[in-house]
């Protein structure tokens, strides 16, 4: 059992501030995923919980004890990186058993648990090969394995699927929130791969420059992004971005971009009414239209189909509108062919509103 409470922690690196006065709690048990750009502070966040790497200020504790100057082998945490790490001469059995011989369980033990492991990984077949007998996915196990039987406070991972393909990614993502589920441990998790985050995360801390952005789970940082930033790093093809001005008619709140306005629902309009007049960024997520090739109603943009794109479930338009290409995903049956006039009725429930100048969300 272990919760973990970063606080204050910065982390140079000569010139280079990797990560800024990071403050974070981790519960116990809880699914954390760090996720942001390449070079956004992840792994040395993850490093520094480890132990593996020193910070500059700041302070680590695990269940309100610090653990600064603690070595990582007294941190009772298991690393899983992309690269596997696995011993190339030593067979899967003897990888897996390593870290247990090195503690000096006992040779009855230590086969109990290292066969209970390869069997919940279903790699039991598989003990006796080498590291270079095997497929990238079931290296992974193998090092998901090395991590199971040393049962540790907390599992952190660095990327473990991104050396994979995508249909065995998928696959694994579904293994490694089933271990999640059965094994009751602190998971932290690094990803740049916002699609691995949102299926796996109890919660995400979005990082850029070293600095935690937003903290929700899922579905607040998917469906109430703080700033552009987070919304579009979040959602595939990205939120399309339109610039405009906000405009007060009686008790409605309107967006305006040349002829062209959109009407906010009325509890939205509530929180935009006093940035009546200012310059604003429109988000529109793809998904959050209705394409209406006939009966255009309010609340609608027109223009012009450049292609259409199937992605078999669903297909995506890029249309032009309004000088810019937006990109949307309507359902597989849309009759759309590339050139066609349509008109896209937003979800205007669904909107976001950014400042222009901040980047800031002006709705959450
Ligand atoms: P990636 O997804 O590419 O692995 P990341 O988000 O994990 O990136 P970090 O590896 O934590 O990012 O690096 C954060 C910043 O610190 C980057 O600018 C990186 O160049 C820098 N950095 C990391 N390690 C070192 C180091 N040992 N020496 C100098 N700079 C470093």
């Amino acid at each position: 059992m272990a919760s973990i409470r970063i606080e204050g922690v910065t982390k140079r690196f000569g010139n280079v501030v990797a990560v800024d006065d990071l403050d974070l709690e981790i519960h116990d048990k809880e699914f954390l995923v760090l996720l942001g750009p390449s070079g956004c502070g992840k792994s040395t966040t993850l490093n520094i919980i480890a132990g593996l790497e020193d910070m500059n200020e700041g302070n680590i504790y695990f269940d309100d004890q610090i653990v600064n100057f603690l070595p990582p082998h007294r941190r009772d945490v298991a690393m899983v990186f992309q690269s596997y790490a696995l011993y190339p001469h030593k067979s899967v059995y003897d990888n897996i058993a390593f870290g247990l011989r090195m503690r000096r369980f006992n040779r009855q033990e230590i086969d109990r648990l290292v066969k209970h492991a390869a069997d919940r990984l279903e790699i039991s077949h598989l003990l006796q090969r080498r590291p270079h007998e095997l497929s990238g996915g079931q290296r992974q196990r193998v090092a998901l394995g090395r991590a199971i039987v040393r049962q540790p406070a907390v599992f952190l991972m660095d990327e473990p699927l991104s050396n994979l393909d995508a249909a065995l990614r998928v696959s694994m993502r579904a293994e490694i929130k089933r271990l999640h589920q059965t094994m009751q441990t602190t998971f932290v998790y690094v990803t740049h791969d916002q699609a691995e985050a949102l299926t796996l995360a109890d919660r995400i801390v979005v990082l850029k420059d070293g600095v935690a952005q937003q903290t929700g789970t899922p579905d607040d940082i998917y469906q109430r992004p703080c700033s552009m930033f987070v919304a579009s790093f979040l959602g595939s093809p990205q939120m399309n971005f339109l610039r405009g001005s906000l405009k007060k008619e009686g008790d409605r709140v309107l967006f305006c971009r040349g002829g062209f306005s959109l009407d906010f629902p009325s509890a939205m309009a509530r929180k935009l009414v006093g940035h009546a007049g200012q310059e604003v960024v429109l988000g529109i997520r793809p998904e959050d239209v209705d394409e209406r090739t006939n009966s255009p109603t309010a609340n609608c943009l027109h223009g012009r189909v450049n292609f259409t794109l199937s992605i078999g479930s669903d297909q995506y338009l890029s249309v032009q509108a309004e000088g810019v290409e937006l990109f949307f995903r309507v359902g597989r049956d849309t009759r759309c062919a590339d050139g066609d006039s349509v008109a896209i009725a937003v979800a205007t429930d669904r909107l976001h509103v950014f400042d222009k100048e901040t980047t800031q969300s002006l709705l959450w």
